[in-house]
C-alpha cells in the first residue's frame, strides 16, 4: 500500500537519514512524499524535492523563496517558505510524518498532525521536553499515534513490546558519555568548540553534538521518557556506556533486564519507526559479538555533568521547568557556538536560570497551552543574555 509521508526538517541529519530509507524502500514507487521542509539549505532541498518527487517544499526562511523556486522550476513541487508555512505544511495530511527540526523551533511541529491515524515519528526532543504533557495530550486527542525515533526511546519502546506497564521496575538509558567523557574539570574548562563537536561515535547535527559534550542531550532524554513511558522521576537512570552499542534497557519487577542493540547508526531507530509494527531487513551493520570485545557501563559524573543532575531536578517539578531548561540550554549553546562562554559556563547559565527565574513548576503544560510555553521560553532566552551581559562568561 503506498503511504503518503512528509519530513519536517528533511535536510538536516535525521532527515536526510529519513530520505536515505525512503529511497531505499522503493522512493516514489513506494511513497507519496506530501512535503518536505528545511531552512537555507535550498540546493540540498531541491535535491531532495526532484529525487521524491515531493508536493510541496517549504523553507523556513523567507529570503530563500525565491532561490527554493528557481531551483524546482519545471517540477510538479509546489513551494511556500516563512515559519507559518512550515507550521501549515505540517499539518497537511499524511499517514506518517518524521518530525526532525531541531531546537524549540520545532515545538509546535508535532502539534499539527490532525488526522486520526497519523504516526508522528518524534525525532525533535524540545517539545517533549518544553511540553511532553501538552504534546501526549493533543496527540492522544486527535486519535495520531507517536513514535520515538532517538535511539535510547527506540530501545526502551522495543524492550517494552508485549510487556505490562505495571510491571516496569526502572528504565535505564545509556550515555556515551561524549568526547570529554575522560577528561578532567581543568581540560573541560579550556574545551574549544570543535572539540566539543567531535562526537566519538554518532554523526549528528551541530546542536545535538554539543548536547553530547555537555551531556544536555542525555538530560533532555531523561525528562522525556517521563512523558514517554509515563515514568516518576526515580524510575529513570542513565549509565555512560561508550561503545553505544546496548541503546538503553527497561528493567522489570522480577529484576529481569531487556536490552535492545545495534551498530551506532540513527536508520536502525528510524527504520523502526518507519516500519512499525513491522521490521523490515534495514541497511545497518550487522553486530559481530566474537569482534565486539567488550561492553564498558560506568556511572556518570555529575560534578563534571550537572546537567544530569538538573534533569532530575525538572524531571520532579515539571510544569514549565523543562521549558526553561531548554530554553537556558539552546540560549547558552548560541552564546557558546559564537564563543561568547566558555564551555562550562553553559551549564552553569543553565542552573543559575532555574534558580533564579520565577516559573510555573506547579501547572501542566496541558494546562498552560502552547503560548504559555513559548512565552516561558522567550523569557529564559533574555534572561540568560542578561546574565551573560552581568558577567557570566
Ligand atoms: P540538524 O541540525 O542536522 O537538522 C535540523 C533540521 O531542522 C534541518 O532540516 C534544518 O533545516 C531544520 N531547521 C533548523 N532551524 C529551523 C527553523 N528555525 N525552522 C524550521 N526548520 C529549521 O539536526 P538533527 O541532528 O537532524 O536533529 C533533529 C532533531 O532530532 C533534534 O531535535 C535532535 O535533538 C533530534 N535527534 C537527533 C539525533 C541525531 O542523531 N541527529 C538523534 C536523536 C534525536
Ligand atoms: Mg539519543
Amino acid at each position: 500500500m503506498r503511504r503518503r509521508v512528509s519530513i519536517l526538517g528533511s535536510t538536516g541529519s535525521i532527515g536526510q537519514n529519513t530520505v536515505d530509507l525512503l529511497t531505499r524502500q522503493g522512493g516514489v514507487e513506494s511513497y507519496d512524499v506530501v512535503v518536505i521542509t528545511g531552512a537555507r539549505n535550498t540546493e540540498r532541498l531541491a535535491a531532495q524535492a526532484r529525487a521524491l518527487n515531493a508536493a510541496l517544499a517549504v523553507t523556513a526562511d523567507p529570503a530563500c523563496y525565491d532561490d527554493l523556486k528557481a531551483r524546482l522550476a519545471g517540477t510538479g513541487t509546489e513551494v511556500a517558505a516563512g515559519p507559518d508555512a512550515v507550521i501549515e505544511a505540517a499539518g497537511s495530511p499524511a499517514d506518517w510524518i518524521m518530525s526532525a527540526i531541531v531546537g524549540s523551533a520545532g515545538l509546535s511541529h508535532p502539534l499539527a498532525a490532525r488526522e486520526q491515524g497519523t504516526t508522528v515519528a518524534l525525532a525533535n526532543k524540545e517539545s517533549r521536553v518544553c511540553a511532553g504533557e501538552l504534546v501526549h495530550a493533543r496527540i492522544a486527542k486527535t486519535g495520531a499515534r507517536m513514535l520515538p525515533v532517538d535511539s535510547e526511546h527506540s530501545a526502551i519502546f522495543q524492550a517494552l513490546n508485549g510487556e505490562a506497564a505495571k510491571d516496569v521496575d526502572r528504565v535505564i538509558l545509556t550515555a556515551s558519555g561524549g568526547p570529554f567523557r575522560d577528561w578532567t574539570l581543568d581540560q573541560m574548562a579550556c574545551a574549544t568548540v570543535d572539540q566539543a563537536l567531535a562526537h566519538p561515535n554518532w554523526v549528528m547535527g551541530q546542536r545535538i553534538s554539543i548536547d553530547s559534550a555537555t551531556m544536555f542531550n542525555k538530560a533532555l532524554e531523561v525528562i522525556e521518557a517521563k512523558y514517554l513511558f509515563n515514568l516518576a522521576a526515580d524510575q529513570i537512570e542513565v549509565i555512560v556506556h561508550p561503545q553505544s552499542i546496548v541503546h538503553s534497557m527497561v528493567g522489570y519487577a522480577d529484576g529481569s533486564i531487556l536490552a535492545q542493540l545495534g551498530p551506532p547508526d540513527m536508520r536502525g531507530a528510524i527504520g523502526y519507526a518507519l516500519n512499525y509494527p513491522e521490521r523490515l531487513p534495514l541497511p545497518v551493520d550487522r553486530l559481530d559479538f566474537a569482534t565486539l570485545a567488550t561492553l564498558d557501563f560506568h556511572a556518570p559524573d555529575d560534578q563534571r555533568f550537572p546537567a544530569l543532575r538538573l534533569a532530575r531536578e525538572v524531571t520532579r517539578k515539571g510544569g514549565l521547568s523543562g521549558a526553561v531548561l531548554n530554553a537556558a540550554k539552546e540560549a547558552a549553546l548560541d552564546a557558546f557556538l559564537s564563543r561568547r562562554i566558555e564551555f562550562l559556563t553553559l551549564a552553569r547559565l543553565v542552573e543559575t536560570t532555574l534558580e533564579r527565574l520565577p516559573y510555573d513548576d506547579a501547572a501542566s503544560t496541558a494546562e498552560i497551552g502552547l503560548s504559555g510555553v513559548i512565552d516561558a521560553d522567550r523569557a529564559t532566552r533574555v534572561f540568560v543574555e542578561g546574565l551573560i551581559a552581568d558577567g557570566m562568561r
